[in-house]
């Protein structure tokens, strides 16, 4: 038996490019952090050396020997999601989880038992922006774990006292995921932008007031909260000069602008006052 279990295991696990961090571990049957009402004993991140808890996990071995010497007896967490690489069914017979309860199979890919009785089966992320839900639908106690998460790995502690360990060693090739539990992922929206409601400018103006209006239109309906009005200014100051030079008729601007505007949150005054304002300077410009 090593001398350091967990820091060896945690070298072993960023050598296989699956980025580590430290989690409070088990003392007596309650979390080391001390807190009487802890939510996650044992399983939430140890903040003092990782403040940002799975966003500071990490495949460098000097920052993991830094932590481990630091804290010997941490409990290992394994980010899983497109960037480790993973995705983690988490069966928790506690919750009804079974691996024959599944939609289908599990191919043989390293898996750990759970020091809470489950089992977690470690496979290959496919990438391509898929997204997996957190609950495999339709069977409770699986959860997939498939990005911005992390699992406890073995030889970590749980609570219980007992440890969670490996039934296939992650030394065996990760498979990649069942066509079942890929079924159960999102594929990415081929076409993410906020569509704005109102791009339909018509054939008022000239092409190049028109390209305008639709550019400005989407930035707006794609502003952020709090800078709504902001962008709903600068649209009304670059478009008003636009329709002082020609380009646009007035009237469908403010129109076009104060729609958007308002399915963006913002009230009909604000927008009135606001257009009038960033308009008139627009115009001002323009003539000066
Ligand atoms: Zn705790």
């Amino acid at each position: 038996m090593s001398a350091h279990p967990r820091l060896d295991a945690a070298l072993s696990y960023a050598a296989s490019e699956w980025p580590v961090f430290p989690l409070w571990w088990p003392v007596n049957g309650r979390c080391a952090c001390g807190k009487p009402d802890c939510q996650h004993p044992a399983k939430h991140p140890l903040g003092t050396l990782a403040p940002h808890g799975v966003k500071d996990a990490t495949t460098d071995s000097q920052t993991i020997r830094l932590w481990w010497g630091r804290a010997p007896l941490a409990n290992i967490g394994i980010a899983t999601g497109p960037e480790s690489g993973l995705v983690v069914v988490d069966l928790d017979p506690r919750n009804g989880g079974q691996p024959d309860r599944l939609p289908g199979p599990l191919p043989t890919t390293p898996t750990a038992r759970t020091g809470g009785g489950g089992w977690h089966y470690y496979l290959a992320h496919p990438g391509d922006g898929l997204k997996f839900p957190p609950k495999l639908p339709g069977c409770p106690g699986a959860d997939i774990k498939g990005g911005g998460g992390y699992v406890l790995a073995p030889p970590s502690l749980h609570v219980s006292g007992r440890r969670y360990s490996w039934d296939t060693p992650p030394t065996h090739i990760l498979a990649p995921c069942p066509d079942w539990l890929l079924n159960a992922a999102k594929r990415p929206d081929p076409n993410p932008t906020v569509t704005p409601p109102a791009v339909h400018v018509g054939n008022h103006g000239t092409a190049y007031g028109r390209a305008a209006l639709r550019a400005e239109l989407t930035r707006l309906a794609q502003a952020p909260e709090g800078d709504r009005n902001n962008a709903l200014n600068r649209a009304g100051y670059s478009l008003g000069r636009l329709v002082a030079a020609g380009h646009l008729p007035g009237d469908t601007v403010r129109g076009l602008l104060a729609t958007v505007a308002e399915k963006a949150g913002l009230l009909p005054q604000e927008v009135e006052r606001t257009l009038r304002s960033g308009m008139n300077a627009g115009r001002e410009v323009h003539h000066a």
